[in-house]
């Protein structure tokens, strides 16, 4: 029974903000303030015009709003370009030299949005400031931005937000909104209790972004880095900005140097840099000086670009609700983007290091522990992508419009209609070969070298002696490239280990069988069912 906006609505809407309508939950959030002061807990997708319900009360109500947002930089921007609409902003942070005259300005009534970082509002001089706007003048409403950072079960929680909750205690009657893109129902009640919003109004945009195609690959080899990237964007065509995600410093300047040695050029983004030299980085980006940025996940965080096209991880996220806020920032403006993840059992140990190194109680660290694993099962499943995430994400509200634009497993389906969801194949007898074949070649060699001997090859990578043994050909039935895609899975599966060998001037990796694979050859009874291995040509 929403009323519509009315007339003096409108106006403000177009003549501050240049539009012409609301969006249907915009107008929810914003009615519920400006004529019942309700406190609301939205959760938007991105894109969907957040901003606007926390900066057209202000105006309309000619008030302030105070917002509070841990990124900087997106702070920055926003006071930017209200700037240049002539709506009066400023931001409150610890590297504001000019910060008390601020608070005068403030206090004089000359600004109608001020934006604050967590850490200066709980401070002492930015909650006095807080609680004297309160007094003195006509605070219409505080939002808070990001605001699954309040809670230890969400994917970024941030110690200052939890200090957030007092503020409702210094400006009782001032109403909430609490804003983010993605949270799940836990994370959504968290946020509420945290923040001691009342009686809050709870919405959801839904969470589809339904221009955006999933997709996901096993890595391959790591001096194969360089094709993988190829083969999944074309470079020669090189179609968009794109961003390619690491998990770690060291693989962002690895693949950073590799494409540009290619002829790709590319910027880095990582922490170990330079603050000017992250700068640079981010303007070139988002001024299309460079189409492409390899950066770990700190990069893009209140980035404001629209035609970010695809959005590529190598090396997986360390849970869903990372994965989506990350690739969140690609087809902004609506057009089609892609989002690829290559990922290997690597990725997973690397994020479960990087997590016992943070300090967390048990329940914490197994719950992320778990969210992790989440993330291992969406990127082995054989089902739609899209579903998968928005199930997790508890909402229902979606619809896969088109399946050749969802992911790759739908559009798998729809080329071969015998593609069936989490079909498993039984290659006993093949990994037998495989395993007895690596076993009976009595040393540790890398993939190819395992592959030829089963194939039966003259190739002078082999040694006369090997040429000879009984088991050499054993495989001829099969590709080369296909006895490395098995070995590949019996590695994910663990049957197989790859091992690091050092020289004193180079490393190389190397392959063996398990001790799990020797309890498989072992047991005569013993089967092994794996996932199809696609017919490609590697
Ligand atoms: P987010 O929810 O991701 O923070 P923004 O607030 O940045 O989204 O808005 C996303 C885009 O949508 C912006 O370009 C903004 O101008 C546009 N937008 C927001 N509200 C409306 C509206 N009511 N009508 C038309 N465009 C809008």
């Amino acid at each position: 029974d929403l009323e519509a906006p009315q007339q003096c609505h409108i106006d403000v809407l177009k003549k501050v903000f240049g539009h012409t309508t609301f969006r249907p939950m915009q107008w929810k959030v914003i009615n519920s303030i400006i004529k019942d002061k309700r406190d609301n807990c939205a959760i938007m997708a991105t894109g969907y015009g957040k901003s606007l319900c926390y900066q057209f009360p202000a105006m309309y109500l000619k008030g302030i709003t105070v917002v509070i947002s841990p990124l900087i930089s997106l702070m920055e921007d926003q006071v930017l370009s209200l700037k240049m609409a002539n709506i009066p902003a400023t931001l409150m942070c610890s590297s504001n030299a000019k910060i008390r005259d601020t608070a005068d300005e403030i206090l004089d009534d000359e600004y109608r949005l001020i934006y604050m970082t967590p850490e200066f509002v709980c401070g002492s001089f930015g909650s006095g400031l807080l609680q004297k706007m309160h007094k003195n003048l006509n605070l219409v409403l505080i939002a808070i931005d990001e605001a699954h950072c309040v809670s230890t079960w969400g994917h970024d929680f941030r110690a200052t937000y939890r200090h957030l909750g007092d503020l409702k205690k210094y400006c009782p009657d001032v109403p909430f909104l609490a804003v983010t893109a993605t949270a799940t129902a836990v994370v959504r009640s968290d946020i509420a209790k945290s923040l001691n919003l009342r009686n809050p109004q709870f919405l959801c945009s839904g969470f589809d972004r339904p221009n955006l195609f999933f997709e996901a690959h096993s890595k391959s080899k790591s001096n194969q880095i360089l094709s993988d990237i190829k083969k999944c964007m074309h470079l020669s065509k090189f179609k968009g900005s794109t961003i390619i995600y690491c998990i770690t410093k060291k693989m962002t300047e690895t693949i950073a140097q590799l494409l540009n040695s290619n002829g790709v050029q590319c910027g880095m983004y990582h922490a170990g840099m330079s603050l000017p030299k992250r700068k640079e980085t981010h303007e070139n980006f988002v001024k299309d000086k460079v189409k492409c940025i390899v950066a770990t996940v700190a990069f893009g965080m209140g980035i404001d670009k629209p035609d970010v096209r695809n959005i590529i991880h190598y090396g997986a996220s360390k849970d869903l609700e990372s994965y989506y806020q990350e690739v969140g920032r690609a087809g902004r403006d609506g057009q089609p983007a892609k989002c690829i993840v290559f990922y290997g059992r690597d990725d997973f140990q690397i994020q479960k290091l990087l997590n016992e190194q943070v300090k967390m109680n048990e329940s914490v660290r197994k719950h992320k522990e778990n969210m992790l694993n989440l993330m291992q099962k969406y990127l082995d499943s054989n089902g739609c992508r899209r579903s998968f995430i928005l199930d997790y994400f508890g909402d229902s509200n979606y619809q896969v419009a088109d399946e050749s634009a969802c992911c790759d497993n739908c559009l798998k389906k729809i080329i071969d209609p015998n593609f069936e969801e989490n079909r498993l194949v039984d290659f006993t007898e093949d990994s037998r070969v495989l395993l007895n074949g690596m076993d009976g070649m009595g040393g540790k060699f890398g993939l190819e070298k395992y592959a030829l001997f089963l194939r039966g090859s003259y190739s002078s990578k082999l040694s006369a002696q090997l040429k000879q043994h009984p088991l050499h050909g054993s495989g001829k039935y099969k590709s080369e490239g296909w006895w490395k895609a098995l070995a590949i899975q019996l590695c994910n599966e663990g049957s197989i280990v790859k091992e690091f060998v050092k020289k004193s001037t180079f490393s190389y990796s190397t392959f063996v069988v398990s001790d799990k694979g020797y309890r498989f050859l072992n047991d005569k009874n013993a089967k092994l069912l794996l996932e199809p291995i696609p017919e490609i040509k590697l």
